[in-house]
């Protein structure tokens, strides 16, 4: 069932999803070669707890980190650990706070030193896609407009492989809420959109194959062909005018920017 939102549930909830955005851009200073995605995590454990709030995926349905790291070929719901960065790796990095009831939940993907040219239209299509979903997030339209929209700039314009069996979702006072929101579809299919649906809308895109298989640890979703998977995240609620983006890559953008251990240049 579709849990829609009162106006001030939305505005409660924008501060979630702000400082989800936060996390983030508390962590990218220490992007670089050589930090562990085990102390990543670590860190924005630490800065969520700091401001009063709880990681919504620790313990979600046994997960046990306060964040997904997706390394490279894993597609999403990667595990932290002991792994180093290295230069040339793409990360995707998956927060998800719970703060006044209402989760916040936003996915970036950076890039680690240099990467070639074909990571970096990936990296650019998938956010490019992400914005062009969220175009479609209006009052009136269905869910369907919005995955269309995002398969046929990935997948049909750049033939990249767009995952089907990880969808978006409606988000709220549950992580996971009614209704999914695929990034693949018909336009004018699915639920209608209507004033007061929040969504996290997030692309999962594939540098090659769309095909995906779990690793043995339960979790890590990776890529049958073992290319890089690219994961940009953003929540939105439907209103009867402009989609209103409850997230915000803004203050990522400007850390991102500062860091000179991540290609920004892509975007
Ligand atoms: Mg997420
Ligand atoms: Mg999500």
């Amino acid at each position: 069932m579709i849990q829609y939102k009162t106006k001030e549930e939305i505005e409660i909830m924008r501060i979630s999803c702000l400082l989800v955005g936060k996390a983030h851009e508390a962590v990218i200073p220490f992007l670089k070669p050589g930090i562990s995605t085990l102390k990543i995590n670590e860190l924005v454990e630490t800065f969520i707890l700091d401001q009063q709030a709880i990681p919504s995926f620790k313990n979600y349905h046994g997960f046990p980190y306060a964040t997904c790291i997706s390394m490279n070929d894993a597609v999403v719901h990667g595990f932290p650990g002991n792994y180093e960065l290295k230069d040339g790796d793409i990360l995707s990095l998956d927060i998800g706070v719970l703060k006044n009831g209402f989760h916040g939940d936003s996915a970036y993907t950076y890039a680690i030193g240099e990467i070639d040219n074909e990571l970096k239209r990936l990296l650019k299509v998938t956010k490019e896609s992400l914005y062009f979903g969220i175009e479609k997030a209006r009052a009136g339209n269905r869910i369907g407009d919005i995955s269309n929209a995002i398969q046929e700039h990935t997948e049909k314009k750049h033939g990249f492989g767009v995952v089907r069996e990880m969808v978006g979702h409606g988000l709220g006072r549950k992580l996971h809420e009614d209704p999914q929101v695929p990034n693949y579809g018909k336009k004018g299919y699915g639920p209608k959109l209507k004033e007061g649906m929040v969504l996290a809308i997030e692309p999962m895109i594939n540098l090659g194959v769309k095909d995906i298989f779990q690793s043995e640890d339960g979790w890590t979703v990776l890529t049958k062909d073992k290319k890089v998977s690219a994961h940009f995240e953003h929540d939105v609620c439907v209103t009867k005018t402009e989609p209103d983006v409850l997230s915000s890559f803004e203050l990522i953008e400007e850390a991102e920017k500062k860091n000179i251990n991540l290609s920004w240049s892509y975007n």
